[in-house]
């Protein structure tokens, strides 16, 4: 199959909680969190981010006081994926359950590293795309870029994130 081919079909799964973001993360001043800690079935995605950036820029992230849980709905919207809500000074990411239980390894960690893109990195979307093949040329798109996309053009999407 040509590159392109595969590009076109599999590069967007879903919109990273459109309504909700509204091409940033949600500024929420009436939001209160129900959670107090991070599920731990997110450390291994953390690190990852955190290791990621480590080797991108040489420098050091802590994504520790970031909690990222799994919720059903928010906010009564069907069509989110996860989102990062910024309340006072604390963050959140939510991950909708049943889309994350859907969704492979690869995209898993696409999502994540999407949400911590608005969370840790206080990034907004860019829907930027190549002309030639359609690729999104940043995670931070607001659909989700696929996790075999992510992978495709790994070093790419990373240097992205945490350079620019
Ligand atoms: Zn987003």
């Amino acid at each position: 199959m040509k590159l392109f081919q595969l590009i076109l079909l599999c590069f967007i799964l879903g919109a990273c909680g459109k309504m909700l973001e509204e091409g940033d993360a949600k500024v929420s001043s009436h939001y209160v969190s129900a959670f107090t800690s991070s599920d731990p079935t997110f450390d291994n995605y953390k690190n990852d981010f955190e290791d990621n950036y480590y080797q991108e820029t040489g420098l050091s992230i802590n994504t520790s006081a970031i909690n990222i849980n799994f919720v059903d709905s928010i906010e009564e919207n069907s069509s989110f994926i996860a989102v990062c809500i910024i309340w006072g000074n604390r963050k959140d990411i939510l991950v909708k359950t049943t889309y994350w239980d859907a969704v492979g390894e690869d995209t898993k960690q696409s999502i994540i590293h999407h949400e911590l893109g608005h969370c840790a990195l206080g990034k907004g979307h860019n829907n930027e795309i190549d002309e030639k093949t359609g690729r999104p040329l940043s995670l931070m798109h607001s659909n989700i870029v696929s996790g075999t996309m992510f992978m495709s053009f790994f070093e790419e999407y990373i240097q992205e994130l945490f350079n620019q």
